[in-house]
């Protein structure tokens, strides 16, 4: 028999199997809705909570695509990178009061780079990449903060969402003299802050299939990376304080990631152990240095 990983889960305690016995190598990266409910209530059983937070990218204008995406989240927080050289004033005002609702929306906003352009000599695109003179990443990511705080205020938080997911390492250390406090890329993160006085939360399941037609990856797939992720935690395989990250950009979505998006949130706001994070309750240091 193998051996059993415990989890302290307030006065109770949980045994779970060894992570091995349940993600063996090669298995399919696919899940149906079942599946999900199923992980949601093995959460439910240990008595923790399931933390999801969602990162839309690409925004600049107050557009009828982001509309109907602040339609669809209803009720769950967003957290929307902008891209500030491109951020339109009325951005800022469009938050405060969306047209579905007199409330203001739940959404945080992220600095996604400067100006959203492409640095790197190679194939990967990066406005960060390695080589670039540090001088000059410091003067867009300052000039990005100094704009975000005037657009956005309270809203804005000190976090970098770099476009293309991509930062060279390098430059982390000059994130905390640009005023930011946080950063967002892709994938497990490694360690909860690279840099100090830097944390980092990532994002885990693209909806996008950059790949292929720019269009949905499919439920089965999407399914499959936040039923994966979430049991990987529960298990402790990875970090299992970094809460679950869901990543679209309204600009490229189709009809088919909106129904997914639909079910996800009807789904997950009916479930006891799920809890979408907002921007704040995500990246609290950002928070913090606001105050
Ligand atoms: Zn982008």
């Amino acid at each position: 028999m193998k051996a059993a990983r415990e989890i302290g889960v307030g006065s109770a305690r949980q045994y779970y199997p060894d992570m091995s016995e349940v993600l063996r190598e090669g298995e399919p990266t696919t899940a149906r809705w079942c599946d999900l409910v199923n992980e949601l209530d093995r959460w439910r059983e240990a008595g923790q909570i399931a933390t999801l937070w969602w990162r839309d990218d690409d925004a600049a204008n107050a557009d009828v695509r982001l509309d109907r995406l602040v339609s669809i989240a209803a009720d769950v927080p967003i957290s929307l990178a902008v891209i500030p050289a491109a951020a339109d004033p009325e951005l800022g005002e469009y938050l405060a009061h969306p047209s579905r609702s007199n409330r203001p929306a739940p959404i945080g906003v992220l600095q996604h780079g400067w100006c959203h352009m492409n640095h790197a000599g190679d194939g990967r695109k990066s406005e960060f990449p390695p080589g670039r003179s540090p001088h000059a990443v410091v003067s867009d990511l300052a000039a990005g903060q100094a704009r975000l705080k005037g657009l956005f205020r309270a809203r804005a938080l000190p976090v970098l969402a770099p476009p293309w997911n991509r930062l060279d390492p390098s430059f982390l250390s000059l994130l905390a003299d640009c005023g930011l406090t946080g950063i967002s890329r892709v994938k497990p993160r490694h360690v909860a802050c690279p840099v100090p006085g830097i944390r980092e939360v990532n994002v885990h399941v693209d909806l996008v299939s950059w790949a292929g037609d720019r269009g949905f990856i499919g439920e089965a797939a999407a399914l499959g990376g936040i039923v994966r992720h979430l049991r990987a935690r529960r298990l402790v395989e990875l970090d299992a304080s970094e809460p679950t990250g869901i990543l679209t950009h309204h600009l490229v979505q189709d009809e088919s990631t909106e129904i997914f998006l639909r079910r996800l949130v009807a789904v997950t706001c009916t479930h006891a152990a799920a809890r979408w994070l907002d921007a704040a309750s995500v990246f609290p240091d950002a928070v913090r240095r606001l105050q």
